[in-house]
């Protein structure tokens, strides 16, 4: 039976589960999924502080000041980033003080140095600072606890770790990190004509190029590849194969073999060492997807063509993969866009084209293919940045109307 996309992909998650957690310093979490709630030890920011260079005054004092009517202080103390005083300021006198230093007993507002005059003491304690502009009370302050107080909850569990997250995790005391587990991912190539890349291929041979870009693709999602030397095609080397990565593995890709030629052996082996879930999907390229599982570890089936593999994996195994790490977001941003020229498709398939989202400079977004759509080429794929998806039914899409585009230049996200 064939199967649409969507039934495809939930029977794919339904055979997944999310991982268990483990603990990784801190800069490991990067791009992860935070499996308990993180909360600070101390307030950020720990104490009020300056956001200028400049002096810390009483508002009172300068309250009318002006470029004809400065008011002078008298210069106590000079706190750098760093310091701490606890020499208070009184009235009519003011702290010189540096940008993140502690604000000083007694000043309810900072004047940056750019608004002040000092003498020819340069503002340094002793001397006096003419100031030239009235300030608010708290004017330049930053407040203790701005960004979160001690035994707040910073980041919650389930949200994802961004550059931000990490930043935030750090000034709140979390040097290690408690993260969903990366699956293990074997990586299997199926085929008599494959040949490692750093040899040029033979007679009737090509390069086991898949294994990289699976590879890749298993990166890319956040996942580990196993890669596993190339799979005859044989039998009992399909079956000795699949054995040994169900037991290594939380999760199997293999490439090739999955169609109707005399030694395509996945689907049997599948059948005979596991279940098998399904084997097409209305799908262009790539309809003869194979899903399943041995031993309980989920197992796909992408077909040997460069550029089926490619879309297979975007649209069944990278949210499959994400989902054992603990992500909720599994689509990549969709957009509409308008077609930049005429697409014939065949009736009962959705086609996922290898193409390239462009915005004009009157802010509209045309999409185009990139390149040959032979599903043996991987070059679309690259010059691209995003799948051009054509619904199921047939006729004949024509430039100018309008089209949905999955955005592979962008992660999972609320778009
Ligand atoms: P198959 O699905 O095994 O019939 O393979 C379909 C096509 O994909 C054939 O032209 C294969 O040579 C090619 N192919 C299969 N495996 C790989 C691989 N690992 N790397 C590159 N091309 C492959
Ligand atoms: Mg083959």
């Amino acid at each position: 039976m064939t199967l649409s996309v969507e039934q495809a992909r939930d029977l794919v998650l339904a055979r997944c589960r999310v991982l268990e957690t483990e603990e990784v310093p801190l800069l490991e979490a990067l791009g992860r999924v935070l499996a308990a709630e993180a909360r600070s030890d101390i307030d950020v920011a720990p104490f009020d502080n300056s956001a200028m260079d400049g002096y810390a005054v009483r508002a009172a004092d300068v309250a009318g000041a002006s470029d004809d009517s400065p008011v002078t202080l008298a210069v106590i103390s000079h706190i750098a980033a760093g310091e701490y005083s606890d020499v208070e300021v009184g009235p009519g006198q003011a702290a010189r003080i540096m940008t993140g230093a502690p604000v000083p007993p007694g000043a309810d507002a900072v004047i940056k140095v750019e608004e002040t005059a000092a003498d020819e003491n340069g503002g340094s304690t002793g001397g006096t600072v003419k100031i030239l502009r009235e300030v608010v009370v708290g004017q330049n302050i930053r407040l203790r606890g701005e960004e979160v107080r001690a035994g707040d909850v910073v980041l919650a569990s389930g949200e994802t770790i961004g550059p931000a997250a990490v930043g935030l995790l750090a000034s709140t005391g979390h040097a290690q990190v408690k993260v969903g587990r990366r699956p293990r991912v074997a990586v299997l190539s199926t085929g008599d004509e494959l040949v490692d890349v750093a040899e040029v291929p033979g007679l009737g041979k090509i390069r086991n190029s898949n294994s990289y870009s699976i590879s890749a693709q298993v990166i890319a999602a956040g996942a580990m590849p196993l890669r596993y030397p190339p799979v005859p095609d044989d039998l009992e080397a399909t079956r000795e194969a699949f054995r040994k990565a169900a037991s290594e593995a939380d999760f199997i890709v293999t490439s090739g073999g999955v169609s109707v030629g005399d030694f395509d052996y996945v689907g049997p082996v599948l059948e005979e060492l596991g279940e098998m879930e399904f084997c097409k999907v209305a799908m262009r390229p790539g309809n003869p997807q194979t899903m399943g599982s041995i031993d309980g570890v989920p197992f796909f089936g992408l077909p040997g063509n460069p550029s089926s593999t490619f879309v297979g994996f975007e649209v069944f195994i990278r949210p499959a993969l994400r989902y054992m790490q603990g992500h909720t977001r599994l689509d990549r941003p969709r957009q509409k866009a308008v077609l930049a020229h005429d697409v014939k498709k065949k009736r009962d398939r959705r086609y996922f084209l290898r193409a390239l989202l462009e915005r004009g400079e009157d802010g509209r977004y045309t999409v185009g293919v990139s390149g040959s759509q032979s599903s043996a080429l991987l070059t679309a794929a690259h010059k691209g940045n995003c799948l051009l998806v054509l619904p199921e039914g047939g006729g004949a899409f024509t430039a100018g109307s309008e089209v949905e585009v999955i955005r592979l230049d962008m992660e999972e996200g609320i778009a």
